[in-house]
């Protein structure tokens, strides 16, 4: 039997008692933009890609992360080609994002997409091993650390013996995240500590926003739901916004070119929308007429019941800015659009789909 060295591979993963360097964190870089690029090739919506990032991307760091204290410059990277990837498709652009990727991290209640924020998610699964050394779990490393350095000192007060390794002294670092037992038995469930509750005392908490049972829990199409999730942070790149920045030089509606284009104009007030979606209002025997903000607080007034009549209302008016952002975008961009009957049908058929049988003979 041959004797090695650190570090070594455990799972693909380098171990190492001292702090990992930036190149040994490389093949996790490599990990995330290999999976990236073999989607890049795909014509992924939006919300396929932020779907991506929740369930494959940031499974890979977050496995990373229970495991020892990344370095931030490693997640930094991946953080900014993660960005990248679901505002351009791409893994390496500098394109700002219309919205702050730290925002995008907030729950979806408080108007985020429950990314993961993976610096804290990094410092809350350090803290659960803190934890698992105050309550001296049956672990060989616990043990060995309580019988050579802790002897019969408190884990949540003692000083930190300088001969520790890096790895070690950030675990017993991590108490002041936790501040103290009362606080950390919060974070405890089943007698298993929970990463996600620590991570989100972390995090602090958020606002929730006004129209957050509009986007939370809908039936509709998530690609439609991202749009109107950007539509009602207000960062759609609409003409009136574009115009600000001195992209372009008009800032009329493209679709009637009478008045300039804002959210409320393009989305209800324009004669072509305002067919679309008095039309949608009419299946459902509802009647809003009114400014943005009105529209907007009483489809989540709405979206809060459960009956069937505020399901519809709720497709219906996602659908509705969906498909009115993408006829619109047709007539920017190829010149062309469809008339608002036959998008009223995309609109039906797209809610049909989606509904149960009941509801849906609700519209047909
Ligand atoms: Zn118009």
């Amino acid at each position: 039997m041959t004797i090695g060295s650190f570090p070594f591979r455990y799972l693909g993963v380098p171990l190492h008692s001292r702090k990992l360097f930036y190149t040994e964190c490389k093949p996790l870089i490599a990990k995330v933009v290999a999976r990236v690029k073999t989607w890049t090739v795909r014509k992924l919506s939006y919300a396929d890609r932020a779907q991506l990032i929740r369930s494959v991307l940031q499974g890979i760091q977050a496995y990373w992360c229970q495991i020892f204290l990344l370095p931030k410059k490693v997640l930094r990277e991946i953080q900014t080609t993660l960005r990248s990837f679901l505002w351009t498709g791409m893994d390496t652009n500098s394109r700002k994002s219309p919205i702050s990727w730290d925002y995008m991290c907030n729950k979806k209640v408080c108007g985020g997409l429950n990314f993961k924020e993976i610096i804290t998610w990094n410092k809350a699964a350090i803290a659960k091993h803190f934890w698992a050394l105050a309550l001296k779990q049956d672990r060989l490393w616990i043990k060995w650390l309580h019988v050579y350095y802790i002897k019969q000192a408190d884990v949540w007060t003692a000083a930190i013996p300088n001969r520790l390794s890096w790895a070690i002294k950030k675990i017993l670092e991590a108490r002041h995240l936790l501040i103290d037992l009362t606080t950390c038995n919060q974070f405890v469930y089943h007698n298993k500590f929970s990463i996600r509750k620590c991570y989100w005392f972390l995090r602090g908490e958020q606002p929730k926003v006004e129209w957050r049972r509009i986007t939370c829990n809908s039936k509709a199409s998530p690609k439609a739901i991202f749009i109107t999730w950007m539509m009602l942070h207000g960062r759609l790149n609409i003409k009136t916004r574009l115009y600000q920045w001195g992209v372009v030089k008009d800032k009329h509606c493209p679709i009637c070119n009478t008045a300039d284009e804002t959210l409320e104009h393009l989305f209800f007030t324009c004669d072509y929308s305002k067919a679309i979606w008095s039309r949608c209002l009419q299946l459902i025997n509802v009647n809003i007429t009114s400014d943005l903000a009105t529209i907007i607080s009483t489809v989540a007034k709405h979206s809060r019941k459960k009956h069937r009549h505020h399901q519809l209302l709720n497709m219906l008016f996602i659908e509705c800015v969906y498909h009115i952002w993408i006829q619109r975008n047709r007539k920017v961009f190829d010149d062309q659009f469809l008339p608002p009957l036959q998008v009223i049908r995309q609109i039906v058929f797209a809610v049909a789909c989606r509904c149960d049988c009941d509801v849906t003979q609700l519209i047909l």
